[in-house]
C-alpha cells in the first residue's frame, strides 16, 4: 500500500469558499465563522475591512486597501481540531475572474442564499463553476428572521435552478416574526431562537422525535405546523446522502439567521465532519494524491502592486502534496527553472506566529516580480502540470484605442502580461487592428487602464463593442478555416494564441453553435 505522508495534517484540513449573491450574507457568516474559530475577537472586524473596499468604485482607492485584501484573501482558522482555510470570493465591485478561479482551488463550497430572494444570478454563475469539478456544496438559507419564501419553495428553487438534489438537515419553525427556531431532522434537537441571547440561541432541547409532547409545550400551535411540514417533506426532499454530497449531486441544507449567529454553529459542525479534506488533483500526466511526499501545487491567483516603484506581485499558490518549508527549492515547470521560495506568506491562524511549514490544502503567497503566471505548477522536478485552472469566458468587452500611437509595442506587451496575471483577457481580431479586452467583472477595465499607464507608459481609452459573450473554438482544420471565412468579423486570437468567437447575445451564440455542430465551443480555456 502507498505510504500516507502527512496523513493527519491532510485529513484535518478543510479548504473552502463561500458562493453567494451580493447581500445574501457572505460577510456576516464569514465573521461568525471566524468568531467560532477564534480568529477574530469581535463582530464587525470583517465588515470594517469590507466597507473600505465596498464603498469605493475606484481602483486606485482599492489599491490602497491592498494590504487588507491580501490578508483577507485567505482566512485561516481552527475549529474542533480542524484546520480551515476560507478563501475569499471577491463580490461586489471587485467581482472578477479571480472570483471564479478561487473556486478551482477549494475542496468544497458553502452556498449562502437569502431566503427572501431565493437563488440569484451570481450564485448561479458561481455554482456553474463549482460544477466543472463537481465541488461538494453545503447550503445555508439565511435571514429566516425575515418574511421569506416558503422553505419548500426555496428547496424547489435550488433543485430546479441549480440542478442539485437538496437534503434539508434542519427545518425552520415559522419565519419572520414567528420564527421560533429549527428542528434538526437527524439529531432531533430543537434549537430555540432568541435574538437577544448569545449566538441567537435561547436553548437547545432534545426531543424524542416529532411525536414528543414536549414539542407542544415548547412551540404551542407551531408544533403541529412543524409536524405537517416535515410530513410534506418526506415526499418532496431527499434524505442526506454523504456520497451524493461528496460527488456534488446533493446539497445538505441548513436554515438560520447569520446576523443572529443562529444555525451557524450547526452548519459548521456538520461542515467540518463531512466536507472533504484535500483530494487527489488531476495533472497533465496523472492524479496527484495529497498524501504524496514530494511537494507540488499550482498558482490560481495573482495580486499585483499598483505602485510602479514596487513591481512586486503575490502569487497565491495552493499546495496539493508534500510539505512546504520556507526556503525550500522547487521547480517552476513552465520556465524549467529551479528556485528557492524564501519570500512567502504562509496564511495562518492568528495565534500561531513563526509558522514555517504548510500542508496540502493550505495556501501560500509567493512574492515575485512578474515571473509567475496563473496556472503555473511547481514540483520537486516531476514534469507535470495541474489542470482545471482555466480562463473563463469574459462577460464584458471593450475595444482599446491607443492614445499615443508610437506605443503599440508597449501596449501589446502590457495587455499580454496583464492577461497572464488574470486581470483581463486580451483578444486580437483576425480581421482589423484594434485589441479587445474582455473581463468577467467591469472594474477590471479600470485596473488595466491605470496599470497600462503607470507600469507601461501607455495611455488608452475604451470604446464600447457590441459583444456579450465569448467562446473558445476548436475543431477540424478545414472546418475552422470555413468558420474563419464566414465569421471573420467576430473572431479573435487570445493572449495564448487560441481562436475565440464573440457574440452579441446569448441567442446569437446558441444560433452559431447550432449552425456549426461539428465545432466545439468552450466556455473555459486551460492555460498553456
Ligand atoms: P454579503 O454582501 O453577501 O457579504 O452580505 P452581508 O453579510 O454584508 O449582508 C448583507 C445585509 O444583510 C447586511 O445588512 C446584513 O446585516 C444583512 N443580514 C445578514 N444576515 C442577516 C440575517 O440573518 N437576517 C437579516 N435580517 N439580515 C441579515
Amino acid at each position: 500500500m502507498e505510504a500516507m505522508f502527512n496523513q493527519e495534517e491532510v485529513n484535518k484540513r478543510r479548504t473552502f469558499a463561500i458562493i453567494s449573491h451580493p447581500d445574501a450574507g457572505k460577510t456576516t457568516i464569514t465573521e461568525k465563522l471566524l468568531l467560532f474559530g477564534g480568529a477574530i475577537q469581535q463582530a464587525g472586524e470583517v465588515r470594517a475591512r469590507k466597507s473600505g473596499r465596498h464603498a469605493t468604485s475606484d481602483w486606485m482607492e482599492l489599491e490602497k486597501q491592498r494590504g487588507i485584501s491580501v490578508t483577507s484573501s485567505v482566512m485561516k482558522f481552527t475549529y474542533d481540531g480542524f484546520e480551515i482555510n476560507l478563501l475569499d470570493t471577491p463580490g461586489h465591485n471587485d467581482f472578477s475572474e479571480d472570483t471564479y478561479r478561487v473556486l478551482t482551488a477549494v475542496d468544497s463550497a458553502l452556498m449562502v442564499i437569502d431566503s427572501v430572494k431565493g437563488v440569484e444570478s451570481q450564485t448561479k454563475k458561481l455554482l456553474d463553476v463549482c460544477r466543472l469539478r463537481d465541488t461538494p456544496i453545503m447550503t445555508f438559507m439565511n435571514k429566516l428572521d425575515r418574511e421569506g419564501q416558503e422553505p419548500l419553495d426555496l428547496l424547489d428553487d435550488v433543485e430546479k435552478n441549480l440542478g442539485m438534489q437538496t437534503a434539508p438537515m434542519t427545518w425552520p419553525i415559522g419565519m419572520g416574526k414567528r420564527f421560533r427556531g429549527t428542528y434538526h431532522l437527524y439529531s432531533k434537537e430543537v434549537l430555540l431562537f432568541d435574538p437577544d441571547a448569545e449566538h441567537g440561541v435561547d436553548r437547545i432541547v432534545a426531543v424524542q422525535g416529532l411525536d414528543d409532547p414536549l414539542l407542544d409545550e415548547l412551540l404551542g400551535s407551531q408544533a403541529e405546523e412543524l409536524r405537517n411540514d416535515v410530513e410534506l417533506l418526506e415526499g418532496a426532499a431527499h434524505p442526506f446522502d454523504l456520497d451524493a454530497y461528496l460527488a456534488g449531486r446533493q446539497t445538505p441544507v441548513f436554515f438560520g439567521s447569520a446576523i443572529n449567529t443562529f444555525g451557524v454553529q450547526q452548519l459548521l459542525d456538520t461542515f467540518v465532519q463531512n466536507a472533504p479534506h484535500p483530494r487527489p488533483r488531476a495533472t497533465t500526466t496523472r492524479l496527484v494524491s495529497p498524501y504524496e511526499e514530494p511537494f507540488s501545487g499550482f498558482v490560481f491567483k495573482i495580486q499585483a502592486n499598483m505602485d510602479p516603484a514596487h513591481r512586486d506581485r503575490i502569487a497565491f499558490f495552493r499546495i496539493c502534496s508534500g510539505r512546504f518549508e520556507r526556503g525550500m527549492k522547487v521547480r517552476h515547470l513552465r520556465l524549467g527553472r529551479d528556485f528557492q521560495i524564501s519570500n512567502a506568506t504562509i496564511f495562518m491562524a492568528q495565534d500561531r506566529s513563526n509558522v514555517e511549514e504548510a500542508f496540502p490544502g493550505d495556501i501560500i503567497g509567493i512574492h515575485n516580480h512578474g515571473t509567475i503566471k496563473i496556472g503555473d505548477t511547481f514540483t520537486m522536478g516531476e514534469e507535470m502540470k495541474f489542470t482545471g485552472i482555466p480562463s473563463f469566458a469574459p462577460e464584458h468587452f471593450r475595444k482599446v484605442r491607443l492614445l499615443n500611437p508610437m506605443k503599440s509595442k508597449a501596449l501589446e506587451k502590457g495587455l499580454v502580461q496583464l492577461a497572464e496575471e488574470g486581470t483581463t483577457q486580451v483578444f486580437k481580431p483576425i480581421f482589423g487592428a484594434e485589441w479587445v479586452v474582455g473581463a468577467v467583472g467591469i472594474l477590471q477595465f479600470e485596473v488595466v487602464l491605470h496599470r497600462l499607464e503607470f507600469e507601461y507608459g501607455v495611455k488608452i481609452a475604451y470604446e464600447p463593442v457590441a459583444y456579450a459573450t465569448a467562446r473558445w473554438v476548436t475543431g477540424e482544420k478545414k472546418l475552422i478555416e470555413d468558420f474563419e471565412k464566414k465569421e471573420k468579423m467576430n473572431l479573435y486570437i487570445d493572449g495564448e494564441g487560441k481562436l475565440t468567437y464573440m457574440a452579441g447575445s446569448q441567442w446569437r451564440l446558441d444560433n452559431t453553435i447550432e449552425n456549426w455542430p461539428d465545432l466545439e465551443f468552450h466556455a473555459t480555456s486551460e492555460h498553456s
